[in-house]
């Protein structure tokens, strides 16, 4: 027997791309199907993903919180971790956001279906789940997602792990190797080193997180060398698993020839969830990259089907999926919308953390822009003084022939949170003097982001002017 639905508009995948998409059509009076293979909303985000490893970088951030109070003499001594207890706190939180996810939808009239999506033509999608679904649309929105990349070299092997196995927390391996110096993988070795593994990270190319510039990423690195070995410039040539432990073999400058380790966490990037989804059906032809090409409008090259989040280009990020998922129901239900941000925010919630938004120094270099950056340690911060948290750095880049913020970056606690003020700045064309004039409250750690426009304005107090040159 296979139920029939009949929609304005078909969503596949239930994460925050697809969710958001389903919502926002549904506010704006679409009847909307939202189907989701797992038996949960949320996605890769909420079920293994952002909030998983948010919960315990938390718990991280705490045990080290605790440690550093013993430098203004309060100490806490060693701490007793029950990972049944933070295994549980961790499966909690997801499931309160799912469920909060699940009750929107139902309270917003969602008809929500389990199982496998897959499109049969232009205006149907067959879902092969508990019961067999025909649902016949007007439109679709395809938010599918993106999973890990394996390492082929890599064994079949339970102690070779990706971010969903790193995510579960069923053992504290004595020697734990990372292999991708990248957000996952930092933000996991801080997890881990924080629950007593020693840590080491492969990283092929010069740096870690190397997207964000090196300056950025150099007092995370400051404080991660001595608790972790990184191996930058190296690869993993082979891995071989017996009883004991994974030896691993390694090609780079200042790398072991080879190491034994209790389990290895691959985390090299992620590809686009594009495969079996009827899209040759659609006649839509995917990029080099198995990504969906898509117009500003997130409409795909089949005019009533459009694609957001991580299948489309750009960064994978779940803020980028949900902003896409906006446009796509509203393009959909006739406004005028598109998705043309100036600048997405990039974070990693490691201690301290990285956070990075429009152009990088190096960026605006290979792009031969005239710029003049300004750069606080945060040495110069009284509320960093005050807090223990003076390994931090703060840098903005700025135009110079007209003064507009290019981009930042910010290294140091909550840094994430900082960023925002620059994000606001580049989609409004800020310039220099117009944060330097902006009274930021003292003390404060945002002060430092007015502080780099003060450095380029020669109106800055807490140090000395840049050197005529
Ligand atoms: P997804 O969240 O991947 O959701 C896609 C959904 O589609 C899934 O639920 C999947 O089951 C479903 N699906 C797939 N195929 C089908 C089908 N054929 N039929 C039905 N359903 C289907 N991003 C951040 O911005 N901040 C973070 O802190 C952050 N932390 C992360 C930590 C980790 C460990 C990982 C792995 C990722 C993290 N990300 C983070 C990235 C973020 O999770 C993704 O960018 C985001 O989830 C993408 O949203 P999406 O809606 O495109 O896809
Ligand atoms: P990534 O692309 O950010 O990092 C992968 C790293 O692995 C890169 O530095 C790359 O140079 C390196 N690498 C690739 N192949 C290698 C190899 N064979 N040996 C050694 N190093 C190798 O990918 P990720 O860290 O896996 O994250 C995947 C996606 O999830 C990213 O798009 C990221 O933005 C997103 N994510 C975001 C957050 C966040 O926003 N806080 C957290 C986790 C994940």
């Amino acid at each position: 027997m296979v139920d029939a639905i009949n929609v304005d508009i078909v969503v596949l995948g239930g994460g925050p791309g697809g969710y958001t998409a389903a919502f926002r059509a549904a506010d704006l009076g679409l009847s909307v199907c939202l189907v989701e293979k797992q038996d949960t909303l949320g996605g890769v985000c909420v079920n293994v993903g952002c909030i998983p490893s948010k919960t315990l970088l938390h718990a991280a951030a705490l045990i080290e919180h605790a440690k550093h109070g013993e430098k203004m003499g309060i100490a806490f001594g060693t701490p007793s971790i029950d990972m049944d207890r933070l295994r549980a706190h961790k499966e909690n939180t997801i499931s309160e956001l799912t469920k909060g996810i699940a009750n929107l939808a139902k309270a917003r009239k969602i008809t929500r279906v389990q199982g496998a999506g897959q499109f049969t033509s232009h205006n149907t999608l067959s879902v092969v789940g508990e019961s067999d679904t025909q649902i016949l649309f007007k439109h679709a929105i395809i938010a599918t997602g993106s999973h890990s990349i394996s390492l082929p070299i890599a064994p079949n092997d339970p102690r070779i792990w990706d971010s969903t196995d790193a995510l579960a927390l069923r053992s504290i391996p004595n020697k734990l190797l990372v292999i991708g110096g990248g957000i996952i993988g930092l933000e996991m070795a801080q997890v881990y080193s924080a629950l007593g593994s020693q840590i080491t990270i492969v990283e092929a190319q010069d740096q870690v997180i190397p997207a964000a510039d090196k300056d950025i990423v150099q007092p995370l690195v400051k404080s991660v060398k001595k608790r972790y070995q990184i191996l930058t410039k190296t690869l993993v040539t082979a891995m071989e698993a017996d009883s004991d432990a994974i030896t691993v073999f390694f090609d780079g400058k200042n790398a072991p020839e080879s190491e034994r380790f209790d389990a290895v966490l691959v985390a090299v990037g992620r590809r686009p969830n594009t495969a079996n989804l009827g899209l040759d059906i659609l006649n839509i032809e995917l990029d080099k990259q198995g990504l969906i090409p898509v117009n500003e409008r997130m409409q795909t090259s089949v005019p009533n089907v459009f694609a957001i989040g991580d299948i489309v280009k750009g960064l994978m990020l779940a803020h980028k999926a949900t902003h896409e998922g906006k446009v796509a129901s509203e393009v959909i239900a006739g406004m005028d919308s598109a998705f043309h941000p100036v600048a997405i925010p990039s974070v990693a919630y490691t201690s301290p953390e990285i956070a990075w938004v429009g152009l990088t120094e190096k960026e605006a270099k290979q792009q031969g822009l005239a710029f003049q950056t300004g750069k606080v340690p945060w040495l110069v911060s009284g509320r960093a003084q005050s807090a223990g948290a003076t390994n931090g750095v703060t840098k903005a880049i700025f135009c110079s022939d007209t003064g507009t913020l290019l981009g930042a970056g910010i290294c140091g606690e909550n840094a994430g949170e900082l960023i925002h003020e620059a994000c606001a700045m580049l989609e409004l064309g800020g310039r220099a003097k117009d944060i330097a004039h902006t009274v930021h409250a003292h003390p404060t750690l945002a002060e430092t982001f007015a502080f780099t426009a003060e450095l380029v304005e020669g109106s800055m107090i807490d140090m000395l002017p840049p050197r005529k040159k």
